[in-house]
């Protein structure tokens, strides 16, 4: 998998400019603390009504070599576990900033402690506040 440093700008294949966050570096470390309590299930249900480029590949993760770990989506009722891996979240902040976080992200914070910038924190807490909490299309 691709690493990116942190808030780093990019553009995407069909021209949209994003921020990276989660692009992990396996061979360097990464911002280690207590997230909000809110941020894990917020993250999780982001992979779930937030997924875009799904792969064919699922990636394990780097530091510890977990791989297809699945993740139950809290406070929607019927959702499909997601699997953490072969996927990105991709969402957009209150301030119209973009940002693309691989789906291993929950895994990051859950297990290894990862603290995320703290816009993103905020832009991911925004965007699950105002998403339905029902489920998407492809799970009916
Ligand atoms: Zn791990």
């Amino acid at each position: 998998m691709v690493s990116h440093a942190d808030l780093c700008g990019f553009t995407t294949e069909t021209g949209q400019v994003m921020v990276a966050v989660g692009w992990l570096d396996p061979r360097g470390g990464f911002p280690v603390g207590a997230a909000d309590p809110r941020l894990l299930p917020a993250l999780t249900r982001l992979c779930y009504t937030h997924e875009q480029n799904l792969t064919r590949a699922c990636y394990q993760c780097p530091y510890c070599l977990a791989h297809h770990v699945f993740r139950d989506v809290p406070e929607i009722p019927g959702a499909r576990p997601v699997l953490l891996g072969n996927a990105e979240i991709h969402i957009v902040g209150p301030d119209g900033v973009a940002y693309a976080a691989p789906t291993l992200v929950v895994h990051y914070v859950e297990e290894h402690g990862y603290l995320p910038p703290r816009p993103f924190v905020e832009a991911a807490l925004w965007v699950d506040a105002r998403t339905p909490r029902e489920l998407q299309e492809w799970n009916r």
